[in-house]
């Protein structure tokens, strides 16, 4: 039944999903069709069970179907789905973000995290009245022209589009940089300094799976750009609210100028934001002549979800006991691994974490990419195969979530040691 549905998908959606990672490309073999979710598992819907650690990529970070999150959506669709007139939920969550995340005193609330840092982007540019944007190489920050860049190794290269359909001359635009090389970024402000109009970073990349910053990284940043006059975008789309409360830029101190946020803050429904000084927001419209607009911006059963998943976070602890599952688990896994003679790392900061098929643990992107993927390909099946849906790529994060209880993280170390019993 799966692979008769899988056939149908693959003649109508291209390479049968709306999204490439969900086809499995990465790891090989076909995707299961999921059925529902309940806390820490996902059920297919040949009604096997898995523990998840892919959690939507982020968002669910109280794990699946949160009954005080369903609730709040089920109120309010019940009083209708979409208005485009404001609501009072919208002001409660831009209260809410304002207060958290540090820099931020003006949000505008959008749809993907793509659409957060085009705009981000945009106010950066209008702002400063320059054209060029700094990149890292391995930081993920959405799918639109500017961003759509792959770094040459080593050195600042001018940007080429990482996909076709992105002219040349637009990507041109986008200078890129190694994740953690100061020195680099130091050299492409020397060169290009007065022609820059922004710095985005993942604050701890996650989209190269989980690499946290170097002692001293944003710092750096932080310290050219204002050098510059050139402005810090803090891309939180993974991290806000995952990481820790009010984000990495509250846990690390960080004085962004703008920042995105995403995944978590909408529960699990289409949901960003992006805002930062008031000064800069004051130019998007209506106030300002940045032009950026959505019919389904700020929807009401987004805005519900994402305050009742927002309000649940918010209690004492969370993030603390979320940090320790984390790391226990990067920590047993990476244990079992050289005791079976695989070289294995892990990073873990907050809600995620990423096991790697190398040693030592990475700081780049080349070094990620130095990772064994055939190995992490028999990984990923292997817990596949005894009930636990690992991320399949090794580029991506596994986000455990606070309803991952003592049974569901059992069930997953009894799995990896097997897996690595039978060897990968
Ligand atoms: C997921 C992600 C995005 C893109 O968000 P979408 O909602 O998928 O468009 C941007 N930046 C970061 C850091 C992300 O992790």
């Amino acid at each position: 039944m799966a692979q008769e549905l899988w056939q149908r998908a693959l003649r109508v959606l291209p390479g049968g999903v709306n999204s490439p990672v969900r086809s499995f490309r990465g790891v090989g073999g076909e995707p299961f069709f999921v059925a529902r979710g309940q806390g820490p598992y996902l059920y297919d819907q040949e009604g096997r069970r898995y523990v998840d650690y892919v959690m939507s990529y982020g968002p669910l970070i109280l794990g699946h179907a949160p009954p005080a999150v369903v609730r709040a959506v089920q109120e309010q669709a019940a009083l209708g789905l979409s208005f485009g007139a404001p609501t009072q939920l919208e002001v409660e969550m831009a209260e809410l973000l304002t207060e958290a995340v540090p820099g931020l005193e003006m949000v505008r609330m959008v749809n993907s995290g793509t659409e957060a840092t085009m705009s981000a982007l945009r106010v950066a540019r209008a702002v400063t009245g320059r054209a060029r944007v700094v990149k890292f190489h391995g930081c993920y920050h959405g799918h639109h022209d500017t961003l759509l860049i792959k770094a040459g190794s080593g050195a600042a290269t001018l940007g080429v589009p990482d996909s076709q359909g992105v002219p040349p001359t637009l990507a041109e635009l986008t200078l890129t940089v190694g994740y953690n090389d100061v020195e680099a970024l130091e050299s492409v402000f020397s060169r290009f300094g007065a022609e820059i109009a922004a710095v985005i970073v993942e604050p701890v990349a996650g989209n190269m799976g989980t690499v946290p910053p170097s002692p001293g990284f944003l710092e750096a940043i932080r310290r050219l750009t204002r050098q510059a006059g050139a402005l810090m975008v803090v891309d939180e789309v993974m991290t806000g609210f995952r990481v820790a409360w009010g984000g990495a830029s509250r846990a690390f101190g960080l004085e962004p100028d703008l920042v995105c946020l995403g995944k978590v803050i909408g529960a699990g429904m289409p949901v960003a934001a992006y805002g930062g000084r008031r000064e800069y927001m004051e130019r998007v419209a209506p106030l300002g002549g940045v032009y950026q607009a959505g019919t389904l911006s700020g929807n009401p059963l987004a805005m519900a979800g994402g305050l009742a998943q927002l309000r649940a976070l918010s209690a004492p602890g969370t993030y603390q006991r979320l940090g320790e599952l984390a790391d226990r688990l990067g920590r047993e896994l990476v244990a079992m691994a050289r005791s079976h003679g695989v070289a294995a790392s892990y990073h873990a900061v907050g809600g995620m974490m990423t096991l790697f098929f190398r040693e030592p643990a990475p700081k780049n992107f080349e070094e990620v990419a130095a990772g064994d993927a055939t190995r992490f390909g028999r990984f990923f099946h292997g817990m596949r195969e005894r009930g636990v849906f690992w991320p399949p790529s090794p580029y991506e994060s596994a986000f455990p979530s606070l309803a991952h209880d003592e049974k569901a993280v059992e069930a997953t170390l009894a799995a990896a040691a097997e897996v690595f019993r039978r060897g990968v």
